[in-house]
């Protein structure tokens, strides 16, 4: 008889799954941790395996259960994350555990770990099938090109969501969802990769509508690119002894609650000729440059602390200050500034 193509690629993920610190191994009906399952789907949205994976040990040490995360305030969280981006994912993150460490640990249903703070319809989906055993459509990135493909759905992925969902759902019928989720999640991530999809070593080659027509890599078509608008500003460096000034930016917005330079609000649109010289930063949502100039004070009215410059690399910068103040230093000769 011949098999299935959910059994073919469950078999294929047994013998080739990615060795990953927050999975159980494959085959086998032990359960990972739902801390550990939980904190690596928050981390890997919009993040690679491969930045997360030292930066999950890194919190595990810090932060061995959720209830030790919990106990700790919010800016700790966000300075645990620097570096990650995203930062909204750092403060649900904290509100979360708060949350789940008041009730006594997770749920194990999807609805009711989707009404956890900054869980949404993937990771609810993905901790109850990975970490407690139920039965759950999984769908992330790399799953939703598997099964565009694999159904050859030619329509931008934004506009066939629903479709792909009850199409992935397939694949899901009579095995164990956790176990299909990470497999479908290898599948996409090594083999059925974006623009180079390895087809000859692929378990579901035989029944695969997209390697049928042909020309696999153009399913699912890419929508037309959108031009990212402007915004600019201009960031403060002010250093007095050994320490450099710094605040916290407003707890709504981009980079929420992060420590940050002091300086100017963002303004909509390119920045002005001939103005200090300047970073520029691409965030999901706009492009940003921003000027870096020195102060000798703070401005008035700024909440702050001055930061040893020695430890600098302890006040949780994100990547766009840490930026900022290497090119000041680069600038000014000051590589005592160098985060
Ligand atoms: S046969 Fe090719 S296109 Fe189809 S699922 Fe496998 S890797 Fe993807």
């Amino acid at each position: 008889m011949r098999k299935s193509p959910r059994l073919l690629l469950l078999e294929h993920y047994r013998t080739h799954a990615r060795s990953l610190p927050w999975r159980a191994p494959p085959g086998t009906n032990a359960l990972p941790d739902p801390y550990h399952v939980w904190l690596s789907e928050v981390m890997l949205q919009q993040t690679t395996v491969a930045t997360v994976t030292p930066r999950f040990a890194a919190f595990l040490e810090r932060w061995p259960t959720v209830e030790a995360m919990a106990a700790v305030p919010l800016e700790d969280v966000l300075s645990q994350w620097a570096g990650l981006g995203y930062y909204a994912r750092a403060r649900n993150l904290h509100a979360c555990a708060v949350e789940v460490a008041a009730r006594g640990g997770f749920p194990d249903s999807e609805a009711e770990l989707r009404a956890l703070p900054g869980i949404g319809d993937y990771t609810a989906a993905a901790v109850a099938a990975i970490a407690f055993g139920r039965d759950a459509v999984v769908v992330d990135t790399n799953v939703e090109r598997v099964v565009a493909r694999y159904f050859a759905i030619r329509r931008p992925v934004k506009d066939a969501r629903p479709e792909i969902r009850r199409r992935a759902a397939y694949f899901y019928e009579d095995v164990d969802s956790g176990e299909m989720a990470q497999a479908l999640m290898d599948l996409g991530a090594t083999i059925c990769r974006p623009a180079t999809p390895d087809c000859a070593a692929c378990p579901l080659s035989a029944s695969c509508a997209a390697l049928a027509s042909g020309e696999p890599a153009s399913i699912p078509p890419k929508p037309p690119k959108k031009a990212r608008p402007e915004r600019h500003g201009t960031a403060f460096v002010i250093e007095k002894d050994s320490a450099i000034f710094l605040t916290r930016r407003p707890t709504k917005g981009v980079l929420g609650g992060m420590a940050a330079l002091p300086g100017t609000d963002w303004q909509d649109g390119p920045a002005p000729a001939g103005g200090a010289p300047a970073i520029r930063h691409v965030f999901t949502h706009f492009a940003l440059t921003l000027a870096v100039e020195s102060r000798d004070v703070p401005p008035a009215g700024t909440e702050g602390w001055w930061q040893p410059k020695d430890r600098l690399d302890e006040a949780g910068l994100p990547t766009l200050y840490k930026k900022a103040l290497a090119a000041f230093a680069e600038r000014e000769h000051t590589p005592t500034l160098l985060p």
